[in-house]
């Protein structure tokens, strides 16, 4: 898998700047965690990352492409997977379509892909029939994971995943998210949650007022906090 690269990105919101020259590498196999305060930038750091926000300055580089150039089916087809802070599930869907719909967004023919996202997310079982409206946080945040996993996806941008869950979820969660990692797919997570950070995260950058002021792995970076 390629890294996901971004240059010197700033970002504003009328006269603020909320992303001050972020320079930042997602590499494959590892998990890279951002950490800050609110208000720091991550969210808009995350959405330059994920293409829905267009930097004012900078790239994002994955294979060579601008993936701040691209549309949003052309991102997904490059490899770029997400996940959303606010759920974003269909309601109406039952879990394995919302999870087909992710294999459908990314051409993904590989009939194997949906199963093997059931599966991993241990979504195979009855609940897999159930519509997504109602279901308890826990395994929403499941789903959304397993359809962007559907995608089979070269990095996979998770946007607070451990939001809402218990602690045998984050604990299943972060097995998850290494698996993947040592599959070779490249991580971004966005997180609050320092415990996850320091168990999850190869690389962990703090964000400040629009900067990277910090990285390092998370031993180092998350003491100095
Ligand atoms: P974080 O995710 O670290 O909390 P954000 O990227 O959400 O940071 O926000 C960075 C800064 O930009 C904050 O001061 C926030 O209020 C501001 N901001 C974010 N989105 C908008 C917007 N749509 N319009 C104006 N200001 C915004
Ligand atoms: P998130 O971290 O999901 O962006 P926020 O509560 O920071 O959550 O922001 C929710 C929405 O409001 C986002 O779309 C964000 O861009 C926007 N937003 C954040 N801060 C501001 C602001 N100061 N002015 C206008 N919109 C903002």
């Amino acid at each position: 898998s390629p890294t996901l690269t971004a240059r010197h990105l700033h970002a504003r919101y009328g006269g603020f700047t909320a992303l001050d020259g972020v320079d930042l590498d997602v590499p494959p196999g590892e998990v890279t965690a951002i950490v800050g305060p609110n208000g720091a930038g991550k969210s808009t750091l995350f959405h330059c990352l994920a293409g829905t926000h267009r930097p004012s300055r900078g790239q994002v580089l994955l294979g060579g492409r601008d993936v701040t150039r691209l549309a949003a089916h052309a991102r997904t087809r490059l490899g770029i997977g997400r996940t959303f802070q606010q759920l974003a599930v269909f309601p109406s869907l039952t879990v394995a379509e919302n999870v087909q719909v992710g294999a459908e967004q990314a051409r993904v023919r590989d009939p194997g892909a949906v199963e093997r996202a059931l599966r991993l997310l241990g979504l195979d079982g009855p609940v897999r029939a159930s519509p997504a409206a109602g279901l308890p946080t826990g395994t929403l945040r499941r789903v959304e994971l397993a359809r962007a996993l559907a995608g089979s996806p070269r990095v996979l941008l998770l946007d607070e995943p451990a939001a809402g869950l218990d602690t045998a979820e984050v604990t299943a969660l972060t097995r998850v998210l290494k698996a993947l990692a040592a599959d070779g797919t490249g991580l971004l997570v966005v997180e609050h949650d320092l415990d996850l950070v320091a168990d999850l995260a190869d690389v962990v950058h703090v964000m400040t007022a629009g900067r990277i002021v910090a990285s390092g792995p998370p031993g180092s970076v998350l003491d100095t906090l």
